[in-house]
C-alpha cells in the first residue's frame, strides 16, 4: 500500500480549507464550489457547531477553537 499520495491529497485539501478559512475571517465572500452560494462562518459565539458552511450544506469544515 502506498499512502504517499493520500497524504498529498489530503493535505492538500487542508490548505485549501486554511485558506478559505483565512478569506472568511478576513470578511471576503467565498462561494461553495458545490452550488454556488455563499459561505458563512459560524464562530463559538454564535452558539452553533464552529464552523464554515453553506446554505445547502455540501461544504462544511469545522473549526476547532482550543
Ligand atoms: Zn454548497
Amino acid at each position: 500500500m502506498d499512502f504517499s499520495n493520500l497524504n498529498k491529497q489530503s493535505s492538500q485539501s487542508f490548505h485549501k480549507q486554511k485558506n478559505l478559512l483565512k478569506k472568511l475571517m478576513k470578511g471576503q465572500l467565498v462561494k461553495c464550489p458545490n452550488c454556488q452560494q455563499a459561505i458563512k462562518i459560524y464562530l463559538p459565539e454564535d452558539k452553533v457547531k464552529p464552523g464554515a458552511r453553506c446554505a445547502k450544506g455540501c461544504t462544511d469544515i469545522s473549526l476547532e477553537f482550543v
